[in-house]
Formats: structure tokens, sequence, C-alpha cells
């Protein structure tokens, strides 16, 4: 069987799941993440340092060189300055003029005056000094001396405009910017001074016009020369002025993206530009003071410049990269470690999940982890698994045995929703051969028997007030149209917040067991041989004919006892006797209505319930009409039987008695009727109680006589007849009863055989006449009466076995009187008991012999010693004809069959004459003597005695 998880969290829950894996990434991201960014934040720091570094440098470099051409142009500036402020007249060689490349020292000695420098004709030229000419060695090219009036000549062309009237106006070293020079066409530099000496005319200005390369030497000197650092000086137009690589070609060509230089307006800085040979670049620039705007640039090219702060920066980020990915594998291969047993567990549960009950198969197992938490999680499984696949393996038995059952139709197997309808039912059809849709919603109530409808109805009404538990038991209709007795029951099945969601029950078949039961019942309330109510079923019949009574509605009760019925059973046998009351049942049923219960109390005791009942002698006539059916012979087994009955009436009227009550009275009416006679019918009447007071007196005194030990034995001698001897002693029953004298055995033994008690009562007696027979003379015999309840007693050959040994009268001095009545019943157990008696040697007598229904078969059956005449026969003796004739004819017969005979009540000397003429053996009676106590036997024994020496003469005999 498979188990169906279904999943129940809500959708939105579902949708924002992710997997462990894309935890694990985000994981490691946000702990790598950080760790990226400042290492690129560093890299790029380091980048920035680097390359601020290196336009530092350049930068360093620039204001370097530029202090270097300050100093070299203040140099050359106070040079000059020192020529225009020596004393004397300006002495210029004129030759100097022309040759741009002779040394200025080469012009010492002469005057170095240009043509268009001639002094005016009011100044006085005068001669450098010798140390100045010394000093302007240093400046090779043209140095010129103008006055003002040069100004306005051309011959002053050859220094830039305006030049001569800077110099003059700021009264200062002033430097130009490069300009061709007219003469050579090359391009050329100018540093004009004001002369200012003493007695030197006013307006002259002392100029110089070099090349420019002779004005800036520094470059030509500086290292970066022949390195890849470039470096140059322009001047405040753009133009090259000095240069370390090439000067020869760059010097006076304009330099590129001057504009874009002169656009940053700042003294010093770095920017890029493209070289005259279209090369990217970036320069350290730094202007020049005291100059029209030169510009001292160092740079080298861009690739080589990005290259020297790029290198280190991508061996740091490639450092960096490395690292991030080993650290991004190593996080991996971790990841995966945490994933792989996750998973496997995953997929083992849904494994479990899926394959559970599919093949019986469990899935393979997972491999252990060496992560400890999944180890000890994985661990968790297997037992959990191990216990679950047991409780599922359990369960599925159950289930199975339950559809099983259901099956087999001995179980139901019901589900319903949660307002109970059925929505499925199994084994509905194999137990009730209905298809099993009849069982589903309500459709099964239809099948209910309608005399269980009102329990439906009521276990409606309780699950609507909350009952929570099915419990029914009814009758259901099945296919063949028989009904069937089930149990349905029920339970919800709530959620965890109690409410119900569906009901699952059972129905079972019980019509077996309530058949059972049924029976049981039937038994317990009626008599099974007959079919009839029994007395407890009978007495709830009384109630409710009290209860009716109460409402008006008078009836009457009969009881009834049958005549002669014990004489039939005794007679006929047992089974006979049995169909015998099933007849009477039948009988009895056929004269009553349908409102009227017949019942059998007990043995032949019957009784009727009659309902409706207008007067008293609708029960009479009744209990008349009961009498006469059933005194109508039976054809039993091709025997007929007769019997008769008496009936008890009690009227039921309303008065206060319980049914016990009744039947209590009932019982004293019958007691009445039968007293009266046989076939009788009469009423109860009040006065009965009296009696029957009396006669629960007598039970009660018997049974505590018992425990008392009240009674006592008297002792009536038995005689020879023709000898007159004393043969023995016939123990004889009295009852001293307290306070009401001695009683003789026809006032309570009839009543002690009823209550039972006359077993232990004769035991009482087998013991103490044994015990009295052994004071006597030897030889003498005591004869002891057992009634027919201690016949059938099972405890009489031991009782007798105890007597005789516990006072050691030899077995052959006892003799026991059985009456003729209680033999007729012939059963096996009394027949081997006389028997067994016999062997002990103890004489068996019959007593009373032709009162009861005494046969020939009966003295040969049984193994008798002796037959004693009853007293009847012997009363008639000399009297009646036939009374001698019973006699002789009863001594005949038992002389034939080898049996003693003897005769009781013997009064008269006349019926001992008769008796010993016939052939009877033995005596008793007033005669000789009534029944004494043991203590006067041994006088009485003394007067017999006397009484046999007189032979004939009955002298001494008590009359
Ligand atoms: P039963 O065995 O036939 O005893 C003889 C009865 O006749 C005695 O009466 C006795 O008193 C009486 N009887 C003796 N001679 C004469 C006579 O000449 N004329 C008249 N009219 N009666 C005479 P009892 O003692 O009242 O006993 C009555 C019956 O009670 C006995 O009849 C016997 O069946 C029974 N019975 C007495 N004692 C016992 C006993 O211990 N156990 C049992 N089961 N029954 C006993």
């Amino acid at each position: 069987m498979s188990v169906v998880v279904q999943q129940s969290e809500p959708k939105k829950a579902t949708a924002r799941r992710r997997g462990l894996r894309t935890y694990l990434i985000a994981l490691i991201l946000v702990a790598v993440l950080p760790a990226v960014g400042a290492a690129g934040m560093s890299v790029w720091r380091a980048a920035t340092a680097y390359r601020d570094a290196s336009a530092t440098r350049l930068l360093d470099t620039a204001r370097t060189l530029a202090r270097s051409v300050e100093n070299e142009l203040e140099g050359s500036a106070a040079i000059l300055t020192t020529l225009a402020t020596a004393p004397g007249p300006v002495r210029l060689d004129p030759g100097s003029a022309t040759d741009d490349h002779k040394p200025a020292g080469k012009a010492r000695g002469k005057s170095a005056a240009s043509p268009a420098h001639q002094p005016d004709r009011g100044e006085k030229s005068d001669e450098l000094p010798i140390w100045l000419d010394r000093l302007g060695g240093r400046l090779q090219g043209n140095i010129q001396l103008h006055t003002v009036s040069d100004l306005r000549a051309q011959a002053a062309r050859s220094l830039p405009d305006g030049m001569l009237e800077t110099a003059l106006r700021d009264h200062r070293p002033t430097l130009s910017n490069l300009f061709v020079d007219h003469a050579s066409q090359m391009p050329r530099v100018a540093l004009a001074v004001p002369r200012s000496t003493a007695g030197a005319p006013p307006g002259q200005v002392l100029a110089l016009v070099v090349p420019p390369q002779q004005l800036v030497r520094t470059l030509q000197t500086s290292p970066s020369q022949h390195s890849s650092l470039l470096v140059a000086v322009t001047d405040g137009t753009g133009h090259v002025v000095a240069r370390t690589h090439e000067p020869e070609r760059f010097v006076g060509r304009p330099v590129p993206d001057w504009a874009k230089l002169q656009a940053l307006q700042a003294d010093s800085g770095i920017f890029e530009a493209i070289t005259t040979d279209g090369k990217p670049v970036i320069f350290g620039f730094q202007k020049l003071r005291g100059t029209p705007g030169w510009v001292v640039v160092a740079g080298e090219s861009l690739e080589l410049f990005n290259a020297r702060w790029q290198q280190p920066l991508m061996a740091v980020a490639g450092g960096g990269t490395l690292a991030l990915a080993l650290a991004l594998g190593l996080a991996a291969w971790l990841a995966r470690t945490v994933l792989r047993p996750v998973q496997a567990l995953a997929e083992h549960a849904q494994r479990l999940a899926s394959d559970e009950g599919e093949d019986g198969r469990a899935p393979p197992p997972v491999a252990p982890s060496t992560i400890e938490e999944f180890e000890s999680l994985r661990r968790s499984l297997a037992t959990s698994e191990a216990v679950l696949r047991s409780r599922a393996a359990a369960l599925a038995a159950g289930q199975r045995r339950y559809r099983r059952l259901a099956e087999a139709g001995a179980l139901v197997l019901w589900r319903g929703d949660a307002a109970c309808a059925v929505v499925a039912a199994t084994g509905w059809q194999e137990l009730t051969g209905q298809p099993n849709e009849d069982a589903s919603g309500a459709r099964w109530v239809r099948l209910v028997h309608p005399a269980d409808q009102p329990q439906l109805i009521e276990l409606r009404e309780q699950l609507a007030a909350g009952g929570r538990l099915i419990d029914l038991e009814c009758r259901v209709r099945t296919a063949q149209g028989l009904w069937r007795w089930v149990r349905m029951r029920g339970a919800p099945v709530a959620d965890a917040r109690g409410r119900i969601e569906e009901w699952v029950g059972v129905v079972e078949d019980i019509d077996e067991r309530r058949q059972a039961q049924a029976r049981i019942a039937h038994l317990a309330h009626h008599d099974a041989m007959t079919g009839l109510v029994n007395r407890m079923q009978f007495r709830e019949c009384l109630d409710a004919a009290i209860l009716r009574a109460g409402r008006g509605e008078q009836g009457a009760v009969l009881c009834l006892d049958l005549d002669r019925f014990k004489e039939v059973n005794d007679t006929l046998g047992h089974s006979v006797g049995d169909k015998l009351l099933c007849m009477v049942a039948d009988r009895l049923r056929a004269l009553v209505r349908e409102t009227d219960t017949v019942a059998r109390l007990g043995g032949d005791e019957f009784a009727i319930q009659q309902s409706n009942v207008n007067q008293p002698a609708d029960a009479m006539q009744l209990a008349v009409r009961v009498v006469a059916e059933l005194s109508a012979p039976y054809e039993i087994n091709g025997e007929q039987a007769v019997i008769g009955a008496s009936v008890g009436i009690v009227m039921v009227d309303g008065r206060d008695i319980d049914a016990d009550g009744l039947l209590q009275n009932a019982d004293l009416a019958l007691y009445r009727a039968k007293e009266e006679g046989r076939g009788r019918c009469s009423f109860f009447d009040p006065n009965m109680n009296a009696r029957m007071q009396a006669r629960r007196e007598m039970e009660l005194s018997l049974r505590r006589a018992v425990i008392d030990q009240e009674f006592e034995l008297h002792y009536q001698p038995l005689m020879d007849v023709r000898s007159l001897a004393v043969n023995g002693f016939e123990a004889l029953l009295r009852w001293r009863r307290p306070g009401g004298g001695l009683l003789m055995p026809e006032a309570f033994l009839a009543r002690a055989e009823d209550l039972g008690v006359i077993v232990p009562i004769g035991e009482w007696v087998l013991c103490e006449a044994c015990a009295q027979a052994t004071t006597w003379p030897a030889g003498l015999r005591v004869s002891v009466n057992l009634s027919a309840a201690q016949l059938r007693h099972r405890g009489l050959f031991a009782a007798v076995q105890r007597a005789l040994a516990a006072s050691g009268l030899p077995a052959s001095s006892l003799e026991l009187e059985i009456t003729e009545r209680a033999l007729l019943e012939r059963s096996d157990e009394i027949l081997e008991t006389l028997h067994r008696l016999r062997g002990l040697g103890v004489q068996i007598t019959m007593g009373d012999f032709g009162t009861g229904h005494w046969s020939l078969g009966l003295l040969r059956s049984f193994p008798f010693n002796k037959v004693k005449i009853d007293r009847s026969f012997v009363r008639d003796l000399g009297l009646r004809k036939d009374g001698d004739a019973i006699v002789r004819g009863v001594s005949s017969l038992c002389d034939s069959l080898g049996l003693a005979t003897s005769a009781e009540g013997v009064e008269t000397a006349a019926q001992l004459q008769l008796l010993s003429a016939e052939l009877c053996a033995e005596a008793q009676g007033f005669l000789f003597s009534e029944a004494l106590p043991a203590v006067e036997i041994p006088a009485l024994l003394a007067t017999l005695q006397a009484l046999a020496a007189a032979r004939g003469r009955p002298s001494g005999i008590r009359a």
C-alpha cells in the first residue's frame, strides 16, 4: 500500500523556496564579494597611487629641469645685466653682429655693434671691461646695444616686436619667444636688459640674440637625453626652444596640443598629448618664471607611463584573481561536500516515500558522511526508517487483515465525510448482499429494520449535539430479504485544531452472537423442554399484570399441579414423562388467549396468567376447562397415560401485592385444592396464610433440629411368629420438639423429605441405631427405615459403612427397610447401591408392601431378603376374606421367591394366630409392644422373653 503525502503548504511559501545549492552559492558570494570588493578597491587605490607617483615623478622632473633652465636663463640674464651695468661706453665688435655662431668672446677687444645698432651720434660707444668680456664668453650669440631711437629704426627689427619697449618699461631683463632671425632665417631667442650705468645715455638696451640651444643648454647635458624621458622647453607660443631628443629637428617647431596645455591655465601639472610624430605621451609641465610663458615639459610615451603602474597592478590583480579562483574552487568543493550528503538524504527520503510498500524493498542505504551532523542525521534517519518500516509493516499487516475480514464479509470498513455521510464502504456487499453503493450517503438507513429506526434517530440527535461516538446494534435487510444483526461503530478523525475531517468505522456481523443471545435469553426466560416461559419470566409477566391491574384491568393467576404425574413418570419412565409434560404444555397453550401467558414453574407445576378477567367466575371457568382438558387421556409411544390436575386461583385485582406474593397465594390455593381431593379448583383465601405460616415454621424448626439434634429413636420389637422370640427391633424416628412434645414421623417426615434434610437425619438414625444395637444381646437385628431421598443419595453406601464401622455392629445385624413407593424409581444407581449393601451382608426389606404400584418384576429385580406386609392388610385379617387371601398370597409368593415375610400392625392375638397359620415368619405390632425409648429395651426384652417362655400365651403384652 503506497502512502501519498500531500503538500499542504500555501503556494506562496512554496514559490519562495530555494535549493540548498542556491543558499550555499549565496553564502559563498556573501563571504567572497566583500573581500573581492576590498581587494579591487585596494588594487584601484594602488593603481591610482602608482599612477600618481609616476605623474608626480614626471612633474618633479619637469620642475627640477625648470629650475635648472630658470637658473640658466637667470645666469644669462645676470651676465647680460652685468654687461649692461658696466661703467663706460659699450664697445661692440661690429663683426660679431653677423656671426651668430661666433662666441661672444671672439668679439673681445672690438666694438660689437650691428649696423642697426650703431650708436646715436650723441652717444658714446664704450668698450666692455675685460672681466665682463670673460663673463660674456658663456653667451655665444649676437650681443647688441640698442637705443631708444632703435625703436623706430629698421635695425631694431632683429629683435621681436615690443621687446625693447618692454625691457625699457619694466627695467629688468626681458626674454623673448622664438623668432626667426631675418638674416639667418634661423630661430633665435633674445634677452634684453636696459643699460643703466652711470654716464650712459638713457634708453639703451643691451640685447643678446642667440640660437635657443645656446641659451638653454641644460637639456643638452640632461641624462634624460639618452633615456626614454623626453624633456623640452617651449616658448610662450608653443614652439620648441630646447629638446632632449633630436633638437635640431624639432627646435623652432610648434608643439601639438599647445592649446590643450594653455587651457589648463596652471603653472604646473600633468597632461596627455600627442607628439609631433603622432605618439601619445604624458607630460609633466612647469612654467618658467620671468619668461613670456615658457614651459618645461618632461614626459614619456603614454604606453611606457601606463606600463609603469599597470604592470604591478596587473600582478596584484592576477594574484587576486588567482586567489579568488582558488577560494571559489575551495568553496565549491566544500559546498559540494555539504550538498552531497544532504541531496543523498533527500533522495533517500523521497525514495522512501515513493517506494514504501510498492515492492516491499527498502531503498539502498545512504553512504556515511564525514560531516558529523549529517552522519548523526543519517543515523537518526536510518533508525527512524527502521522504526517506521516495522510500524508500516505492522500497519500493512493490520490493513491486510481488516481488508481480508472485509472481503470475507465479516467486517465492513466505512469512511464518511465530516457530516458523517458514508463515502466509501468495503465489504458491505459481502455482508449484506447489497451493492456497496447502497451503503453510501444515508442510503443504508433505508435497509435498517423499522424497529431499530428510533435508535438511528437518537444517534442522529446525539451527533448533532456534538456526540463523537457511534456504537449501534441494529438489523439490516440482506439481498435475500432476511434481517441480519450488525454492530455499527465509528469515530471522527479530527485535524490538529480539533475540527472533524472525516469519520471512520466498521460494521461487524453480530448476527450469530445476537441469535445466540436471543437463544440464551429465550432459555433464560423459557422452559427448555416445553418452550413455555419459566418462573423468572412469568414473574415479569405478573409484574406487568399487576401494573395493568393498577390501571383497572383485572387478571388472574392459576397455579396448577398435575395429579399422578409422578406415578406416570416413575412407571413409564422419564422420556414418557417429558413427552407428557410437553403435551400438557400444548393443551394449555391451546386453552388460553394470545394475551394470556402459560408457564412451567418446575416439575409438574404449571401456571397461567390470565388477562382481562371481568369477574372471578371467568378464572374459575378457565380452571375447570384446564382440569377437564388435562384429565383427558394421553397417547404416548403407544401407551396411554391418565393424569389429572388441581388448580389454585388468585385474582390480580390491584391490591397491594407483588409477583411473589401472587404466586405464593396461588400456591396456597393450590394446596387447598389438593387437600380437597384430586381435580379440584380453589380460589385463594386469606386464611390460608395461617396454615402456610405453620408450615414455614415447621421448615425452620426442622432445619434447626438437625443442628440441635432434637431427634431420638424409639424401638419396636420384631417378633418371630412361631417362637415369639425377639428377632430384633425397628428403629422409629421421633422429634422431641422444644415446647412441642414428641412428634411422630407423619408430622414432619414428608416436610423433611421436601426440604432435603431427611438425608442428614437418616445418617444420624443409621449411626444411632447401629450404636444402640451393639448394646443388645447378640443376634438381635436392628431395622432402619430409608426414605426415597436417601435411596437416591449417592452417599448412602458410604453412610452405612461409616455407621457399621463406627459402631462395630456386624452388617448382618443391620436391616434396611425401603418403602415400595421409594423403589418405584427404578434407577440403575439404586439397584447397584442395594446390591453393594447386600454384598456387605446388610439385610434389605421391602416395607409397606401392597400400598404402591408393586409388581412381580419389582420383587425379582431388587435384592430383597424380606417383604413386610403393610398393616392395612393385617388389619383386615380375620375380618375380610380377601384380607386373608392377600396375606396368604403375598406370603406364598415370597416363599416361592425365597423371601421372608413380615407383618406389621399386629394388634390382636387373632391376627397373630392367622399369621402363624400362613407362611409369615415375623410380626410386629402393638400386640407385642409399641416403639419404646432405648432405655426401656432391657425391660421389654425381659417381658418378651417371659412371653416366649409361656409359648402361646401372650402374657405381658401391652394393650
Ligand atoms: P413403618 O415403617 O411401617 O413403621 C411402622 C409404623 O407402624 C410405626 O409408626 C409404628 O408406630 C406403627 N405401628 C406399629 N405397630 C402398630 C400397630 O399395631 N397398630 C398401628 N396402628 N400402628 C402400629 P410410626 O412410628 O409413626 O412410623 C410411621 C412411619 O414413618 C414408618 O412406617 C416409617 O415408614 C416411617 N419412619 C419411622 N421412622 C423412620 C425413620 O427413621 N426413617 C424413615 N425414613 N422413615 C421412618
